[in-house]
């Protein structure tokens, strides 16, 4: 999967790490209604990519261990950081 060059050519886009660990790099193309996901399972470790509906919120299951990933909007206006636990 081709990542955007710039976000000229997508709606939305983000690149974090979720609450489970999980490492995201999600985009919407441009007038379409499909979100394109590359990620890193936060459970299993599995390396994935996948195209599908977008729906609110972005949720995908792991290939790997099926695990349910649930992208939660990011709330504008906050940027801090959350302590991990280990
Ligand atoms: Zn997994």
């Amino acid at each position: 999967m081709k990542k955007p060059n710039s976000m000229d050519e997508c709606d939305f886009f983000t690149n974090r790490i979720l609450e489970d660990n999980t490492k995201l790099y999600a985009w919407i193309p441009k007038e379409q209604n499909i979100v394109n996901v590359i990620y890193t399972c936060g459970n299993c470790g599995f390396k994935g990519e996948l195209s599908q509906k977008y729906e609110k919120p972005i949720t995908f299951i792991c290939e790997d261990c099926g695990e349910k990933i649930v992208v939660k909007p990011l709330k504008k206006g906050k940027r801090g950081r959350k302590k991990k636990k280990k």
